[in-house]
């Protein structure tokens, strides 16, 4: 349909005033004001449904945002992120300015925390810039509020656009500095891997957070600033000087862990699991000022914990384990319904089959049996009782024959000291370099225990996922995806549990992630398509058309309707989630 003008609009709604809420769909449509467009995609079915779905637009002719700063895939995806924010501001400024039953006159946007990924709820382009924003239609009951309506999206919506996305020098120079700081972050994570490092962890960074509720940065008198330890002190170059505290330098100067085996220790609340969270964290970029905003980490971290109970679909943990008590076979395990050990050992396979390059575990979410067996324990339950083979016997290999660094949090067992490239001991949340410590006492008091591996770690069989068991059909025949808390996903009849993902950063992403699902399903699966393939295509789309592509409203070209609130999710957490799906059903591949 061709676009109508907002005085429309304007009529339509004047006209509707005092009709059922149903009468809004009467306003559904493209309407053109003298800066740009209105769009009303998706209207609510009532005053307490979800949120109408509107775009505000501002012709570039207008807003004058120069294509210097969103010339490339970063620059773009890090000033779409400042310019969500900034409406966000506004809107917040404004208020709860709730003026009748329900949402009524409720605007928000969907424009993330600390960590800056790409969304579907800001988009520039040469031609205009656009924010996807959530509505309220104003009701008195059930009743449309028709002037309040006007009110709204003629003039509110139009005037938040101007104010917020029309280019000023205040405003240039604020989203200079915010592109500029993401791509710092971005560039020092692509030099990791020429510099045979795993992550880094920038001098003067914050790492704890306000609370255990708030991903905020601690800010308190007895805050603690990361300093690296001489021995590890490297630098990386920035693509723009940064201020504070690094002086308007051109390089940072921080912690470089080297790939390998690396192991945190140090006593109970001396701030390790600080430490590794902020590394976890570092596979996304921050916001300035985050704290952890110059913490970099190599994109393909992934952090493993014991989660029993869950599903686990014909992965191969005979690595890890063999010769369960009950005959069963390990190499194709399936379970409704795991142990802590089968657990992890599955998270560790499936993250190397999504093709992981770092693992990540913490003595506080894993188990022992699977973490460690000292010399007593070996001795008094032979081997042949035994079905599990410590990660410590397999952790050498992972590194050395597929590649796979490992970092450990782990207090409590002296036996990963013969295993560890590196040590680092957290005391009173300062690191120190304890590697050479560490050789001496190893070398001083020789293991009694002995390695339990019995032949070589295999390589990963690619699994076949069965596209007829990924539904997300209801049992009346409708899709449904949707993310009915901040750790779960609901897909077709199934709730998958995602409280264990803990690098998934909020509902959009997860959302995100069961749309990626359902589309390779639909797109993807079939004969001879592992999931690693599976992988490899959602990441070509998402690079090639954007996260917004995965949208069941997306389509190619300018007039795309608002595709609802999504977050680029990474390869490792889609195939968690699917991995986690309970109705998954797999065939091996030829490896
Ligand atoms: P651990 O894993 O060694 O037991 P945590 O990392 O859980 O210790 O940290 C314990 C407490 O110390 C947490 O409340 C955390 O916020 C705080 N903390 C961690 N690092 C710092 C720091 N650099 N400065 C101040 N407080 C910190
Ligand atoms: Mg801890």
């Amino acid at each position: 349909m061709a676009d109508r003008q907002i005085g429309d609009l304007e009529r339509i709604l004047l006209r509707i005033d005092g009709r059922g809420y149903r009468a809004y769909r009467d306003a559904k449509g493209r309407f053109r004001f003298a800066e740009g467009l209105l769009c009303i995609d998706h209207v609510q079915g009532d005053p307490f449904a979800t949120p109408s779905r509107i775009r505000v637009r501002i012709d570039q002719s207008k807003a004058k945002i120069p294509r210097s700063i969103f010339d490339t895939p970063v620059s773009r995806m890090a000033l779409e992120d400042y310019l969500a924010r900034r409406v966000d501001d506004r809107l917040r400024k404004r208020g709860h300015s709730n003026s009748g039953t329900g949402k009524s006159g409720l605007v928000s946007i969907d424009s993330g925390g600390q960590e800056v990924i790409e969304r579907t709820a800001l988009s520039v382009t040469e031609n205009w810039v656009e924010a996807r924003l959530e509505v309220g239609l104003p009701a008195a009951g059930r009743r449309v509020l028709g002037r309040q309506a006007v009110q709204l999206l003629t003039q509110y919506l139009r005037q938040l656009a101007l104010d917020s996305l029309v280019f000023s020098p205040e405003f240039a120079d604020r989203a200079r500095a915010w592109v500029a700081c993401i791509e710092n972050q971005e560039s020092m994570r692509r030099q990791l891997r020429d510099r045979g490092l795993v992550c880094f962890v920038a001098d003067a960074s914050v790492l704890p957070r306000s609370s255990g509720v708030s991903d905020r940065p601690l800010a308190s008198n007895s805050l603690v600033a990361f300093q690296s330890p001489p021995s590890l002190r490297v630098s990386l170059k920035l693509a723009h000087p940064v201020a504070h505290p690094y002086k308007g330098e051109t390089e940072i100067s921080g912690m470089g862990i080297p790939a390998g085996v690396t192991l945190i220790i140090g006593g109970g609340y001396h701030g390790k699991s600080t430490l590794l969270r902020a590394i976890e964290r570092g596979v996304y970029p921050h916001v300035p000022n985050d704290g952890r905003e110059y913490v970099v980490t190599d994109p393909d971290t992934v952090k493993v914990r014991a989660e029993d109970r869950r599903g686990i679909e014909k992965v191969d943990i005979s690595p890890f384990i063999r010769d369960l008590p009950d005959g069963q076979s390990t190499v194709q395990f399936s379970t409704e319904e795991a142990s802590g050990s089968t657990s992890q050992a599955a998270a560790i396979v499936e993250s190397m089959e999504s093709e992981a390059r770092v693992l990540l575990m913490d003595e506080d979410t894993s188990v022992t049996n699977f973490m460690m067996r000292d010399a007593r324990m070996q001795r008094l339950v032979s081997k042949s009782n035994e079905p599990i083979t410590p990660l410590v016997d397999r952790i050498r290999e992972i590194s050395e024959s597929h590649q796979v660094s490992t970092m450990l949090v782990m207090g409590g067992s002296g036996d990963y000291l013969d295993v560890a490239d590196t040590v680092l001991m957290m005391r009173n949340y300062e690191v120190s370099d304890e590697t050479a410590a560490a050789r001496r006492i190893a070398a001083a008091m020789p293991n009694a225990r002995a390695n339990e591996s019995p032949e070589p770690f295999p390589t990963i069989r690619p699994r076949i996922p069965d596209a007829r068991s990924v539904y997300p059909f209801t049992n009346r025949g409708r899709v449904r995806i949707d993310v009915p808390s901040i750790d779960s996903l609901r897909f077709g009849n199934e709730t998958i549990d995602l409280r264990c993902l803990e690098q998934l950063t909020d509902r959009s992403q997860i959302r995100a992630v069961g749309w990626a699902i359902q589309f390779a399903a639909r797109q993807f699966m079939g004969d001879d398509v592992s999931i690693s393939r599976l992988l490899d295509e959602l990441e070509k789309l998402m690079n090639t058309h954007g996260v917004a592509s995965l949208s069941p409203f997306w389509r190619a070209g300018d007039n795309a309707p608002h595709p609802g609130n999504l977050a680029r999710p990474r390869r490792h957490e889609i195939a968690a989630a699917l991995n986690r799906l309970r109705s998954l059903r797999v065939s091996s591949g030829s490896t």
